[in-house]
């Protein structure tokens, strides 16, 4: 199977896009050869929370985001919807739309310690297969209830910077485990300092910047807060 059958997935709130979703990206892309990355921003969830941007917002800021790499795509399949969806729907619907294709599930060791909690966690890890890459202030020996590995395999990814280990999950899904370049930057932080009124610059790209400030989002007094 060449790269061109390979593609990545990067979901997210994206509330906003940021430089650590990028870069992930682009070195999974690489690191393991997929043909392209697929960004897929969350719709709005029942419950708004205070300060997430409407999905058409979020949405615009990652279309920006991705416009200058030709591996990088953008789906509007949550988006496009009012409510929220699961992320067990998405993942059967964009195997419908690519058939024969195979799927790279990209997300930090965060977000993987999140899916049991998630909507139908045992489906979801049928559809696909996974890439979970370093976070920082998360260690991959979390993810042993997971993923068939030794405890001392994983305390090495931990500790030596290897890079990559592919291994698989209980149910035989391929799983990648990356460590890729450490980037403390989350979009919670990046609300922070629009909050305060701090510069952002260099945490994300000037294009989402500049779309931040015109619509005010993140600041006090913003319909956003
Ligand atoms: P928030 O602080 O609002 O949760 P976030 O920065 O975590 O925002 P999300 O949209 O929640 O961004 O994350 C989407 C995916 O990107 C998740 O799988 C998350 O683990 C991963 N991710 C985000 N930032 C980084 C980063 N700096 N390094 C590695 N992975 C990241
Ligand atoms: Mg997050």
């Amino acid at each position: 199977m060449g790269d061109n059958d390979r593609i990545g997935i990067m979901g997210g709130t994206f509330n906003p896009i940021h430089y650590g979703h990028l870069r992930v990206s682009e070195e999974v892309r690489e690191g393991i050869g997929l043909g392209k990355v697929l960004f897929v921003p969350s719709g709005n969830p029942p419950l708004k929370a205070r300060d997430l941007a409407p999905a058409e917002h979020r949405f615009e800021m990652a279309r920006r985001a991705v416009a200058t790499n030709p591996h990088f795509e953008l789906s509007d399949i949550e988006c496009r919807e009012q409510k929220k969806s699961y992320t067990v729907e998405t993942l059967a619907a964009l195997r419908a739309m690519h058939p024969g294709k195979e799927f790279y599930f990209i997300l930090g060791i965060d977000s993987f310690l999140e899916i049991p909690s998630w909507h139908r966690p045992e489906k979801l890890l049928e559809l696909t297969n996974f890439v979970v890459v370093s976070r920082p202030g998360f260690s991959f020996s979390t993810v042993a209830p997971w993923v068939r590995a030794d405890l001392s395999l994983l305390s090495s990814l931990d500790t030596s910077g290897r890079a990559v280990f592919k291994g698989s999950l209980r149910n035989g899904r391929d799983v990648y485990l990356m460590n890729v370049t450490s980037l403390p930057i989350s979009a919670t932080t990046i609300r922070g300092l629009i909050r305060k009124g701090k510069s952002v610059k260099y945490l994300l790209p000037e294009s989402v910047e500049y779309f931040i400030i015109s619509h005010k989002l993140y600041s006090e007094g913003s319909d956003h807060l």
